[in-house]
């Protein structure tokens, strides 16, 4: 058992993991502001023993200090996240992301507490070399386009984590995150999966972002919390970056199929050109597929959940959101295919 803190706990893959740590004998602290996480996303885990929430930003350098103080290691999620969102708050991206980092940073080299650092595949940037593979070059677009402040953020925390490794010894590990979805994910700030299904399961068009032949490779949360804890857990992944990620890839074009089938949605799929999507000049990733193999050498972790039971578990999820919402129209079979409504 041990003490660990989990910023951004109650985030989409914060609180994932915190339900994680806590069943396997962990005392789990949060620290969140409710920016995007939300206390819904950690209702289960409210007045356990093993679970302390606070509310607050990791810009408060002595709160997050009482915190640090508290625990053996440190797990960092908390950030700015979701193209929206990025495009909405550039200030916020870059304050929280790189000096929230340096918060972290600095008070876990103080008090000498192991970290994991959660970055993003977004630092490869528009990198037309597939897969991608830890060592490769990052290729970004101007300034002028804020999607590529939410990238040099990252780089930068990574760049500082690396120079803590190496000047301060700090133990501390670099997770880059690929595109990871699953239960309890919104689409409220953009992330396509959950926004897709919200769209299908209310009988709205399904909104498929320029030409529909981007890809991406979607994990399942579960997964990706496994492969964040086997790599706190080992002393050599210290000072290393490893990309996080399920490779198998599909377009967005056929995962906007794949949800109407699987809703049996009567919903069109409607293309909208980037600029109204995002805002003029958008730039977008035409595939993002992640090399897992440095990753599996040494944890040994492969996913173990596909893309149909990933597109199973958000629809079943939602069913169940929508369900004391408003109210859902679902195909006729539904209920029996997804096992939510008699
Ligand atoms: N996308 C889309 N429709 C939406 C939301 C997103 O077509 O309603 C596209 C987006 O343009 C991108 C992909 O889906 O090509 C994945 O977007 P997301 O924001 O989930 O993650 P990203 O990979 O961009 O970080």
């Amino acid at each position: 058992m041990s003490r660990v803190l989990v910023t951004g706990g109650a985030g989409f893959i914060g609180s994932h993991l915190c339900e994680a740590l806590v069943e396997r004998g962990d005392e789990v602290y949060v620290i969140d502001d409710l920016s995007t996480g939300r206390l819904e996303n950690v209702a289960q885990l409210d007045g356990h023993r093993a679970f302390h929430f606070t509310s607050g930003t990791i810009l408060n350098y002595p709160l997050l200090e009482s915190l640090v103080r508290k625990v053996d290691r440190i797990f960092h999620l908390a950030a700015v996240v979701g193209v929206q969102k990025i495009i909405e708050v550039p200030i916020d991206t870059i304050e929280i992301n790189v000096l929230g980092a340096h918060n972290v940073l600095t008070l876990a080299a103080r008090h000498n507490k192991p970290c994991l650092l959660a970055s993003s595949s977004e630092v490869y940037g528009k990198s037309n070399k597939h897969p991608f593979t830890e060592d490769d070059d990052a290729v970004y677009g101007p300034t002028t386009k804020s999607r590529w402040g939410y990238a040099c953020s990252k780089a930068i925390d990574e760049f500082l984590a690396l120079a803590y490794f190496r000047s301060k010894k700090l133990p501390i590990t670099i997770a880059r995150l690929f595109n990871t979805t699953g239960p309890r994910q919104t689409g409220r700030y953009g992330m396509v999966l959950p926004r897709f299904v919200e769209q299908a399961l209310r009988g709205e068009p399904i909104t498929v972002f320029g030409s529909g032949q981007q890809s991406r490779c979607f994990a399942d949360v579960s997964d990706v919390v496994t492969a964040l804890i086997l790599l706190t857990d080992i002393p050599e992944a210290a000072g290393q970056v490893f990309n996080i990620g399920n490779p198998e890839e599909i377009t967005i074009g056929e995962l906007a199929g794949l949800v109407k089938e699987m809703t049996e949605s009567a919903s069109p799929i409607r293309l909208i050109p980037y600029d109204e999507a995002y805002q003029p000049g958008f730039e977008d990733m035409q595939r993002r597929v992640p090399n897992i193999e440095k990753l599996h050498r040494l944890t040994g972790f492969s996913p173990k959940i596909k893309l149909a039971q990933i597109a199973h578990r958000v629809i079943t999820g939602k069913l169940q959101e929508m369900e004391t919402d408003v109210p859902v129209m679902p195909g006729p079979s539904m209920g029996v295919r997804f096992g939510v409504r008699q």
